[in-house]
């Protein structure tokens, strides 16, 4: 990464958000639901699934914990009269999780209760590691009264493969993907090829078990080890996925659609977009540095 780009990345959160949200664009579906219904009907077109995702994190609340559950009751009754091919991914935190555990596992419950209805599937996405235990037991909590709910493993940690061990025990369904969060040497891998690494022994685990799979990454690498264990392992289409991020690689995922894959795009909307843009703009160096040329008229 050069110098100015690295520089970028550090100063992403000084830049005023009017310029933050030009940039962030092509991630986000929207701000209201209607135009997240647009785009998935546009990946569904291209023959690629979603998971629509309602942002904003970290709530302080409970009444915010309930609005956003409200929401995500809205999103399931969408996907089933719009026919999306779509299912929902929900954060903890914005569901109570640092308010009270019960509250937000009460809520959890809710959600699943109406895609269960509807013959839905939600994911619990995991956040930094200070929710990953809490995360994990509200997932076994829910997963007493229901079964279509599934949880992401993050490679970068270190735990991560004890978590696999008991998760493929317990016969859940996974995403697996690198994680987003700026962890502490101690509990995380920081080298890209240490992550990497960790993530194809994982994903093997996963895989040598016959688990139903979330492979998300946009790294080669990764795609290409997926690949070859899928091959090697006589994987049907049906029996795995796929999954990458609205705005991210769109060739990529188009290659790995008329190869056969089944394929899934994470589809964000609403109005809490800073967040989870700046995580994403932060992952695209250049894209932070365009930023910072913009706002001094090179943009
Ligand atoms: C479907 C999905 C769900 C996820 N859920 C979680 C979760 O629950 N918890 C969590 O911690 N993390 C989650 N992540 C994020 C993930 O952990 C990574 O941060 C992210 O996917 C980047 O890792 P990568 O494997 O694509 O590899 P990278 O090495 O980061 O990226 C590989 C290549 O993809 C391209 N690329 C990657 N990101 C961008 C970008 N923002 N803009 C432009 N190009 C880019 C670049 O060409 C890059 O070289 C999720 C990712 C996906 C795809």
């Amino acid at each position: 990464m050069n110098l100015f780009n690295q520089l970028s990345v550090a100063l992403l959160p000084f830049v005023p958000k009017v310029i933050v949200a030009r940039f962030a664009k092509p991630y986000i579906a929207g701000e209201e639901l209607s135009s997240a219904v647009v785009a998935v009907k546009f990946i569904n077109n291209d023959g690629a699934l979603a998971t629509l995702d309602v942002l904003g994190e970290d709530i302080t609340t409970r009444e915010e914990a309930i609005a956003s559950r409200e929401e995500c009751k809205r999103v399931i009754s969408t996907i089933t009269e719009n026919a999306l091919k779509s299912n929902l991914s929900i954060k903890l935190t914005q569901l109570g999780l640092k308010i009270d555990a019960e509250f937000c596992r009460s809520n959890v419950e809710e959600i699943l209760s109406a895609a269960n209805a509807r013959n839905n599937f939600v994911r619990i996405d995991m956040e930094d590691h200070t929710c990953t235990d809490e995360t994990l037991s509200v997932f076994r909590a829910v997963r007493k009264n229901y079964s279509n709910v599934g949880i992401v493993i993050q490679a970068y940690l270190r735990r991560s493969e004890s978590d696999i061990r008991q998760l493929i025990a317990e016969k859940a369904n996974v995403r697996l993907c690198k994680g987003i969060y700026t962890e502490p040497l101690d509990i995380a891998f920081k080298l890209k090829t240490e992550i990497q690494q960790n993530y194809l022994r994982l994903l093997r685990m996963l895989l040598e078990a016959r688990m139903y799979v979330g492979i998300a990454t946009h790294d080669d690498v990764l795609i290409n080890g997926a690949r070859t264990m899928i091959r090697d392992l006589g994987y049907r289409k049906e029996e795995y996925e796929f999954q990458m991020l609205l705005g991210v690689r769109t060739e990529k995922r188009k290659e790995l659609l008329r190869e056969g894959h089944r394929l899934r795009v994470y589809t964000p909307y609403g109005k809490r977009w800073y967040a989870y843009s700046v995580r994403r703009l932060k992952e695209n160096p250049q894209m932070a540095g365009y930023v910072f040329k913009s706002m001094f008229g090179n943009g």
